[in-house]
């Protein structure tokens, strides 16, 4: 029998997965008399499990691993460069060469004068590091000089900008600024300050209450608005949405606003034209810092280093994790304009944050090494040019019955279906359980093909492949996809 792992055979090693280890977002009971899904190596775009059967990964690894998984040996080399040099320090009050070395890479590659770079191990860690670096940004500027209030004697007026002296901005403000604004359905990560900004109430509600405050405007998902509506007005009716809320609940109390650039939750939700400017002019209008999480969208997946870059974003931080390594390290960043850092600049403040782990130095040459990789094979270039062939492969499926609508740009894309395509009526929620969990997912799987099959929206099939991705596994995926998907309509 071969054996996968030094000293467990197969057999062994499926007993102690049932034994002991406990996968995230997994209902462990459905593996106690069926087999834990064991994946022993990766090639380009593909697994292989330790049965030998081999899959294509057509959500590299949860959105994040770029370059596919063939470059381990390369990797590896500048980890083990690394291991010999300094193993570790941290970036708790100390520099190293990595981290540097990368800090200014990520500041090349980001647009504008997104500068300053705080590492950290993830994408939940980034959302939550942003979260409290607007929080404090406000208070480190100690006095809002220009506080928007509301007319004191009327409570009921609309907010205007009115010049206060130091001392009565601290009085009205009390000098902070706390609440976040996010989408309804967007996903931000799973730590108590990033699970609050989630706008999926399936993950938030088992653990209220959460971390005060957080409010959730419209999403993207233009497929259930009227058919009629022009962009344009969809666009309008969005950010009427967003200045909404931020009036109803007193722009003088939101630190933040964070949105996805293309949000992946409920099925990569495009922006409308004129939805980023709109929605920076609504920041700058309330003096509310906005960051773009773009822990899936960068380094690549929308065919630009940065989704900001494409969408003329102009974020004043971006969150960053899954593709800055590809993956092969766990690190993210959190990067933040020049106008953000500068009041941490001042001889006596900090940022009263970090974490031991943060810029890492295997982890930074690791994704110094990614990042060196993704240059070199070209490979956001790549999916730029390749996209537009990529929606023409993808929209054969739109062809079936069960599929409603295809959305999303770059590598980065979903199939929402639907009971009835005319009407535009989706399933119930037995019928997702049914469908999604019961049929989809172990079907997908035992094609040969790791898709998600994802219902925290409307019910939608994610496909987002490694960069690396060619004509045939896109083929691959759309014949894969295009049998399963009949074999779910008939039983329907
Ligand atoms: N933000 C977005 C947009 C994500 O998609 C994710 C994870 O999928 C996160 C944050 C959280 O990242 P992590 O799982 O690395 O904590």
């Amino acid at each position: 029998m071969t054996t996968v792992s030094p000293g467990l055979s197969p057999a062994e090693l499926q007993k102690a997965a049932r034994d002991h280890l406990w996968l995230h977002f997994t209902q462990m009971g459905g593996y106690l008399d069926s087999e834990v899904p064991i994946i022993v190596r990766g090639e380009g775009c593909y697994l292989e499990d330790a049965n030998g059967k081999r899959y294509l990964d057509a959500l590299a690894g949860l959105f994040a691993v770029q370059i596919g998984y063939s470059y381990g040996d390369e990797v590896g080399e500048a980890a083990a460069a690394q291991m010999r040099e300094l193993p570790f320090y941290t970036n708790w009050s100390y520099a190293h060469p990595r981290a540097i070395e990368l800090a200014a890479e990520v500041a090349s590659l980001a647009p504008g004068d997104l500068n300053r770079v705080f590492f950290v191990s993830g994408g939940s860690e980034a959302i939550e590091s942003a979260w409290k670096l607007a929080r404090q940004y406000y208070s480190a500027r100690g006095e809002h000089r220009t506080a928007l209030a509301r007319i004191p004697a009327d409570p009921g007026a609309p907010h205007v900008r009115v010049d206060f002296d130091a001392e009565q901005a601290a009085k009205l403000t009390g000098e902070r600024r706390w609440k976040a604004i996010s989408r309804h359905v967007a996903y931000h990560g799973t730590t108590m300050g990033a699970l609050s900004i989630n706008g999926i109430p399936a993950l938030r509600n088992p653990f209220e209450p959460l971390v005060p405050d957080v409010l959730h405007v419209r999403n993207t998902n233009r497929y259930h608005r009227p058919t009629k509506e022009t962009e344009e007005q969809f666009t309008h009716f969005l950010l009427d949405d967003l200045e909404q809320t931020i009036e109803a609940t007193g722009p003088e109390t939101v630190a933040m606003v964070i949105m996805e650039p293309v949000q992946n939750a409920g099925g990569a939700f495009t922006p409308p034209e004129g939805y980023w400017r709109g929605v920076r002019e609504i920041c700058d209008r309330y003096e509310i810092l906005l960051c773009a999480d773009e822990v899936i969208t960068a380094f690549g997946r929308v065919g630009a280093w940065f989704a900001s870059e494409r969408y003329d974003i102009r974020p004043d931080l971006i969150t960053c994790a899954k593709g800055l390594s590809s993956a092969y390290a766990s690190i993210g960043a959190v990067v933040a304009t020049d106008r953000v850092m500068e009041p941490f600049l001042e001889s006596s403040r900090m940022f009263t944050h970090g974490i031991t782990f943060g810029g890492h130095p295997v982890q930074a040459a690791i994704a110094l090494k990614n990042i060196e990789i993704m240059k070199r094979e070209k490979i956001v270039e790549r999916v730029a040019a390749e996209q537009g062939n990529v929606r023409d492969t993808l929209a054969q499926l739109l062809e079936l019955p069960i599929v409603g609508d295809l959305r999303g740009t770059g590598f980065f894309y979903a199939l929402e279906l639907v009971k009835d395509k005319e009407t535009r009526t989706t399933f119930t929620d037995e019928e997702c359980e049914r469908l999604l969990r019961g049929f989809l997912t172990p079907r997908m799987f035992e094609a040969g093909l790791i898709c998600r099959a994802d219902d925290r929206g409307d019910p939608v099939i994610q496909i987002s492949p490694p960069l690396v991705a060619g004509q045939t596994e896109f083929d691959k995926i759309v014949g894969i996809l295009g049998e399963v998907l009949t074999e779910a309509w008939e039983r329907i």
